[in-house]
């Protein structure tokens, strides 16, 4: 940080007495997201530890974004004015077991709530392929792990509280309030700051997960429902090189009082993995979860990488890409068909399939559907040119982007693509009529404002 911005910052601070600036950005690098390919437009961060911060904070800036865990890979999160976290505020507030609900503060990440549930007997449906992101910024943006029978993380949300841009409490539910409900769940971080989050649970379960690897494209081709329905949960990692699967991750339920069968010898062609792997080949299976069929609680056997290691590659770039379910072959075959453009620049793919929901602005909204994830080296030149490429490709089978991730589609293809997306822009109107919330990232896509 330079003198000239760090003496703003505390200027502002003198402005707002209750709330304290994150400093730690004054001694080091500029504020980055978690990959380090976005910097952000400012490093103004404060952080509010209680609902009254938040609302005299809203009250007084005339623009802002709340920053979460800030593992998004596009400007989805940035501002140029004021970020607020609410990093603080990661209580779990109550546990009805007769409601079978959660409510929690909406700093909280999964890493943090996972074990805490789990001590008290409950479990969510699903989880996203790492626990170290905010529940409130995974539900955002339709955060999704995998399995036929499993919405998104936002599907599991069934109530909220937010503080709209007058600095009033908003507070909805799945009973009470329906279309407008549906509407708010996944909100892109537009329509306000969200305080408090109420989530449906479950009782605890115990999870096994199998690797297989190489499993013939012939095979997918032939069987992909069956294999996508073969487990709870299952992930296809390729590298699009030699018409196959590099690794089969099947994750699946122990129900209690069933045996467990033994898992076959042989996967639609692919053999079962001999020791912990990660999907990119050459890293280390320490940084997974336990594999190799080993029971395990739901959460260290849902996400693929364990709390406390770094995710995934930690250098690197992402994006995803969503189609209905019933284009998923076609649209993976014709991905395949680039293998050789997309070889030099990736790191691993990974096909997932997502139930359908209700919630508009969720990329499953209405039907399942299937993504195709890229892990992609950390050279954007190259892979923004190779997106077009993709997304053309992809184009026939009404593909979506994931809304934390990067792609290039044009922001007419992306509001069109979404049957609610003009319902959405009324509803950000009403609670925040002047664009408080929003930035360029939001001004382009959802808006259609070239700033
Ligand atoms: C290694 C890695 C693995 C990943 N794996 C998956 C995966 O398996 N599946 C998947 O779907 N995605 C995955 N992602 C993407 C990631 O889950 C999403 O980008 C998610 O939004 C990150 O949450 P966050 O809190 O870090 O969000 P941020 O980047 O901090 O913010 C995202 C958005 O949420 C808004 N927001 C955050 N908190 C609040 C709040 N309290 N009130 C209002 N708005 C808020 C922000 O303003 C912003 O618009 C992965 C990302 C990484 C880096």
């Amino acid at each position: 940080m330079n003198k000239r911005t760090f003496l703003k910052m505390l200027s502002s601070v003198a402005a707002l007495p209750v709330l304290s600036p994150v400093l730690n950005w004054a001694l080091g690098d500029k504020l980055k997201n978690w990959a380090g390919n976005v910097e952000y437009s400012t490093d103004r961060l404060y952080s509010a530890d209680s609902l009254e911060q938040v609302r005299e904070f809203v009250r007084k800036q005339a623009n802002l974004k709340v920053l979460g865990t800030r593992h998004c890979f596009n400007q989805i999160a940035d501002s140029t004015q004021y970020f607020l976290s609410l990093k603080a505020m990661d209580k779990v507030v109550a546990i009805d077991s007769t409601a079978r609900t959660a409510t929690i503060e909406a700093g909280i990440t999964y890493g943090q709530l996972c074990p805490y549930l789990d001590s008290h007997g409950f479990a969510l449906h699903n989880l996203a392929s790492l626990p170290h992101i905010s529940v409130a910024g995974a539900c955002s943006t339709a955060t999704h792990g995998s399995g036929d029978g499993n919405g998104n993380l936002s599907t599991a949300v069934s109530a909220l509280e937010f503080i709209t841009a007058a600095g009033d409490v908003a507070k909805l539910s799945r009973e009470h309030d329906g279309q407008t409900f549906q509407g708010v769940v996944v909100g892109l971080g537009a329509l306000g700051v969200i305080t408090r989050l109420t989530l449906d649970i479950q009782p605890r379960y115990m999870m096994r997960q199998y690797v297989y690897e190489n499993l013939p494209f012939s095979e997918v081709k032939e069987h992909f429902d069956t294999i996508m329905s073969s487990a709870y949960s299952v992930s296809l990692f390729t590298d699009w090189q030699k018409q196959r699967v590099n690794e089969v991750w099947l994750k699946s339920r122990i129900e209690e009082g069933h045996s467990s069968p033994e898992a076959p010898q042989d996967f639609f062609g692919a053999k079962p993995a001999t020791k912990d792997l990660h999907p990119i080949a050459a890293l280390s299976g320490e940084n997974c979860t336990p594999q190799m069929g080993v029971p395990g609680p739901w959460y260290e056997r849902l996400p693929h990488f364990r709390m406390g290691f770094t995710p995934s590659a930690g250098k690197e770039l992402q994006s995803e890409y969503f189609v209905p379910r019933r284009h998923a072959v076609e649209a993976i075959l014709a991905t395949e068909r680039l293998h050789e453009q997309v070889r030099p620049h990736l790191l691993i793919s990974e096909i997932r399939s997502i139930a359908a929901d209700n919630l508009w602005m969720s990329p499953c909204y209405g039907e399942p559907h299937v993504t195709i994830h890229f892990t992609w080296k950390p050279d954007w030149p190259s892979v923004k040119s190779l997106l077009p490429v993709i997304e053309k490709e992809l184009e026939p089978f009404e593909v979506r982007p994931h809304w934390g991730k990067l792609f290039t589609i044009t922001p007419a293809n992306l509001q069109t693509s979404y049957q609610k997306s003009r319902d959405f822009i009324d509803l950000c109107r009403r609670y925040d009529p002047k664009g408080k919330f929003r930035n360029d990232f939001l001004n382009q896509n959802i808006f259609g404002v070239i700033s």
